[in-house]
C-alpha cells in the first residue's frame, strides 16, 4: 500500500526530467487524482473491511455500481487489489499530470526552470560565475562595442587593468571567455545584462541563443516596458499640469485684460468731467472781464456739478474696486430692515416729492438680522434713486415690498414707466454700464450703481436680479440669509 501511494511521485518526476512541457500544476494535480484512486481502490476497501468486517462494498461496488467495484474498476478484475490499485493510479495520475501540464500554459519562468533541467548543457554555461565559450571573437571587435557605449577612454582604461590582472599581452587577437564574460558583465552596467549579451553575441561567433536567454530578454524589456508606462504615466501628469497652468496663465491675462479695460473705463469717465471743469474754467479766466454776471455763475454752476460728478465717480470706484477685490470688509452686526429703509426713506423723500412721485410700502413690520447696514442703505438708495430716475415721468409708483422667506429676506423695488430692455438686460450690472436707449444719458450716476449694488449683496452670500419680461416699469430684488455664520462675520 505505501509502495503505491510513493509512486505517485514517480510520473511528475521521471518525466519532469525529459518533459520541458510539465508544470507543477499537473504534477500537483496528477498526485492528487492518483491518490485519489488509490484511496478509492485500495485504502477505503481495506479500512470499512477491518472496521465493519462487510465485506459488501468490495462486492458490489458503490451505489451497488458494479463498475465501481475498489477492486475491480471497469471490469478489470484480473489483477490482484495492489497490482490493480497501482495500474489505475498511476495511469490517472500520468494522463492528469499530462492533460493539465497541456492545457495550462505555464508562466515564462517555469519554463526557464524546465528548460535548465531538461536542457542542463547548455544552461550549466550561463551559471553566473562560470566561465562562457561560446566560439570565438577578436578583441578588436569587442573593444569596437565597449567603445560605443562606455567611450574610448572608459573602455580602454577598464581593459587595461583587464589585461594586467590576467597577465595577458596587450596584443592579444582572439578574446578568450574571461574577456566576453568580463565584457559582458561591463556592459551590463550600462545597457542592461540581456541586450549586454546580445550585443556581445553579434560580435561572438555564437552557436545560438538559447530560449533561456530569450526570456531574459523578454523579462528585461518587460522591466523596460513598465519603466516606460510609469515615464509615460508621468509625462501625461505633466501635461495635465502644463495645461493647467496655461489655463491659470489665460485667466490671469484675462484678468490683466479686464483690469486694463476697467482702467481705460475710469479714465475715460474721469475724463469727461475734468475737460469740462477746464474748459469752463479757462473760459473763465480768459474772460472773465466782458462776461455778464450770468454767464460766469454759469459757468461756475458747470464747474461746480461736474466736480461732483467726478467725487461721486472716484468714490464709487473706489468703492467698487474695494468691494469686488475683497478688500472692503463688511461690519455684519444685528439691524432692523424697517429702521434701515426708513433711513433711506428720509434722504430721498423730498426728490420723490418734487417729482410728485408715489410710494407705496406694503410691510411695516420689524425684521432684525445680521447685515452691514451702511452697505445695505448703500443698495437701497441705488435701486430707490434708478427708480426715481427711470420712473414715469407724470404719474410715478413706487412699490416697497419685504419679507422674511425660509433662510432669507427677500426685499423688492419696483417702479412704473419704462421697462428695461431686452437687450440691456444682459448688462445692466455691469460696472460702467448705461443704456443707450436712456433718454436722458447719464442723468445723475456712473453706471457704477447697480455694480456695486450687486457686489454689495453678494459680499452678503446673497443676489440681487431683476425680473425678467415685464410689459412695462422695472421690478428689482435681492435676497440675503438671514444666518450669516460665524467666520462669514469675521470676513
Ligand atoms: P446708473 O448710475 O446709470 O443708474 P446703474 O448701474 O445704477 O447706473 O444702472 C445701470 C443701468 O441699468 C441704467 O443706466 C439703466 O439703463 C438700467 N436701470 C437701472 N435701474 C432701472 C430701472 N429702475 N428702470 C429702468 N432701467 C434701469
Amino acid at each position: 500500500m505505501s509502495f503505491v501511494i510513493i509512486s505517485q511521485l514517480a510520473p511528475a518526476f521521471f518525466l519532469g526530467l525529459f518533459w520541458n512541457r510539465g508544470t507543477s500544476k499537473g504534477a500537483i494535480l496528477g498526485i492528487i487524482a492518483g491518490f485519489s484512486v488509490t484511496f478509492y481502490t485500495l485504502i477505503l476497501p481495506f479500512i470499512i473491511e477491518s472496521f465493519t468486517g462487510s465485506r459488501a462494498f468490495i462486492e458490489h461496488g458503490l451505489f451497488d455500481i458494479a463498475l465501481l467495484k475498489p477492486y475491480a474498476l471497469l471490469g478489470i478484475d484480473f489483477l490482484n487489489p495492489p497490482i490493480h490499485a497501482f495500474f489505475w493510479s498511476l495511469s490517472v495520475n500520468t494522463f492528469v499530470y499530462m492533460v493539465f501540464s497541456l492545457v495550462f500554459v505555464s508562466d515564462y519562468r517555469e519554463r526557464n526552470y524546465a528548460e535548465m533541467i531538461v536542457d542542463n548543457s547548455n544552461f550549466l554555461g550561463m551559471e553566473e560565475h562560470a566561465f562562457v565559450w561560446k566560439g570565438e571573437a577578436y578583441v578588436a571587435d569587442i573593444v569596437n562595442v565597449l567603445t560605443k557605449f562606455l567611450g574610448e577612454e572608459n573602455a580602454q582604461a577598464e581593459l587595461q587593468s583587464f589585461f594586467k590582472k590576467h597577465k595577458l599581452p596587450q596584443n592579444t587577437l582572439l578574446a578568450d571567455a574571461r574577456l566576453i564574460n568580463f565584457s559582458e558583465k561591463l556592459l551590463s552596467g550600462s545597457i542592461g545584462g540581456a541586450s549586454a549579451k546580445i550585443l556581445i553575441a553579434s560580435v561572438v561567433k555564437e552557436e545560438r541563443i538559447s530560449l533561456i536567454e530569450v526570456l531574459k530578454i523578454l523579462e528585461e524589456s518587460k522591466e523596460t516596458i513598465a519603466r516606460n508606462k510609469s515615464l509615460r504615466d508621468k509625462s501625461s501628469e505633466l501635461i495635465h499640469l502644463s495645461k493647467k497652468l496655461k489655463e491659470a496663465n489665460n485667466e490671469l491675462i484675462l484678468q490683466d485684460k479686464q483690469k486694463n479695460e476697467f482702467l481705460d473705463t475710469v479714465a475715460h469717465e474721469l475724463k469727461t468731467p475734468v475737460t469740462g471743469i477746464r474748459a469752463a474754467a479757462e473760459l473763465l479766466i480768459d474772460e472773465s472781464d466782458e462776461m455778464p454776471a450770468e454767464v460766469r455763475d454759469k459757468f461756475l454752476n458747470v464747474i461746480l456739478q461736474d466736480s461732483e460728478r467726478l467725487s461721486r465717480l472716484i468714490n464709487n470706484i473706489l468703492d467698487f474696486e474695494k468691494l469686488s477685490s475683497g478688500r472692503q470688509h463688511l461690519i455684519f452686526e444685528p439691524n432692523d430692515l424697517k429702521l434701515t429703509l426708513e433711513k433711506v426713506l428720509g434722504s430721498i423723500k423730498q426728490i420723490a416729492y418734487t417729482k410728485k412721485i408715489k410710494i407705496i410700502r406694503k410691510q411695516f413690520g420689524n425684521l432684525v438680522f445680521q447685515y452691514d447696514e451702511d452697505r445695505i442703505i448703500q443698495v437701497l438708495t441705488n435701486l430707490l434713486s434708478n427708480a426715481i430716475k427711470f420712473c414715469d415721468p407724470t404719474a410715478g409708483v413706487i412699490v416697497i415690498d419685504y419679507k422674511q422667506k425660509a433662510q432669507f429676506v427677500e426685499m423688492m423695488i419696483e417702479n412704473n414707466g419704462q421697462r428695461i430692455a431686452n437687450e440691456d438686460f444682459k448688462y445692466i450690472f455691469d460696472k460702467f454700464y448705461q443704456s443707450a436707449s436712456q433718454n436722458t444719458r447719464k442723468p445723475l450716476g456712473s453706471g457704477l450703481g447697480l455694480a456695486i449694488s450687486k457686489q454689495i449683496i453678494e459680499n452678503h452670500k446673497g443676489k440681487l436680479w431683476a425680473e425678467e419680461g415685464m410689459e412695462n416699469g422695472a421690478r428689482f430684488f435681492f435676497q440675503i440669509p438671514i444666518n450669516q455664520s460665524e467666520n462669514e462675520l469675521y470676513d
